[in-house]
């Protein structure tokens, strides 16, 4: 573990390296003042890359997923800004009753010696949020992103499911999201499983679980129970040259999901998802 993150921070991509791809001409329209703070923002996790409309997209692709790995990594991301958004939840989560909470977030509470502790499964993992930190039961460490996630998880509570499935796009003020969405997650999962959704089953295995979904005409379906609250499910469509259809991929939420996590947070679970069904490709 050690060794890869040894790796990740040798070979990280530098604002310099994203400045090249830009066109270099400071038209601001990404709301940056000039490319190389646009680049640098972009590479400590402040924007998008979507932001800017003229990216050599050919060249910026095998980078999408090297910068999730980094920023989930907490590799070049700007430590000030997530020190202090983790300061101010830990704040906020030492004023949360746990016993109170426990039950709407389908977690269990305990109180051992390191005082009140909520335990639920994350992923694969099973996590203890206490009110000074978040650990696994694995020792497996998580990054700054999961922590910011699993606290807005336990303060902005859970509603229970409506059972309704949906795109992002009929989510309210999802429209700068659909566009991550594509590029970030449905995208790459569709290319590299195309022509090889027979790989589906194991590459999801211990994490999903396959479902019929047979009025969707779907290839494959799974749903991902990714907390206690929330699941994903993940549908598949696979290419078919000879009708010259493209294989195609589309992630669904329940339609009351915005009530248990926030927008920004539903995008980063979707990637987080998306780099571990990429990794199992390989
Ligand atoms: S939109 Fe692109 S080209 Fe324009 S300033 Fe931003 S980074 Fe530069």
């Amino acid at each position: 573990m050690k060794d890869e993150h040894r790796e990740m921070l040798d070979k990280r991509l530098t604002p310099m390296h994203l400045y090249r791809l830009t066109p270099r001409t400071n038209c601001r329209e990404c709301g940056f003042e000039t490319c190389l703070a646009f680049a640098t923002q972009v590479i400590v996790g402040q924007g998008d890359l979507d932001l800017c409309p003229y990216l050599d997209q050919e060249a910026v692709r095998p980078l999408r997923e090297q910068l999730r790995q980094q920023h989930a990594a907490g590799i070049g991301v700007k430590k000030e800004g997530f020190e202090k958004a983790l300061h101010f939840l830990r704040g906020e989560i030492r004023k949360w009753d746990f016993r109170e909470v426990a039950r709407s977030l389908g977690a269990d509470y305990s109180e051992p010696e390191g005082g009140p502790t909520l335990r639920f499964a994350y992923f694969n993992a099973v996590v203890n949020v206490t009110h000074e930190d978040i650990g696994t039961d694995s020792g497996e460490a998580l990054g700054p992103y999961d922590k910011i996630l699993l606290y807005n998880y336990v303060i902005g509570g859970a509603a229970d499911p409506a059972g309704i499935w949906v795109g992002m796009e009929t989510l309210p003020n999802s429209v700068s999201k659909i566009k991550s969405l594509r590029g970030h997650c449905e995208d790459p999962l569709a290319q590299k499983y195309a022509g090889r959704l027979s790989r589906l089953p194991e590459a999801v295995a211990g994490i999903g679980t396959p479902i019929e979904l047979r009025e969707e005409r779907v290839d494959f379906a799974v749903e991902f129970p990714i907390l206690p609250r929330l699941g994903i499910r993940v549908l598949w469509w696979d290419e078919d040259p000879a009708e010259g259809f493209a294989a195609r991929v589309k992630f669904l939420f329940d339609q009351k999901v915005l009530e248990t996590l926030d927008l920004e947070s539903l995008l980063f679970t979707c990637e987080q998802l998306t780099d571990r069904l990429l990794a199992a490709a390989r």
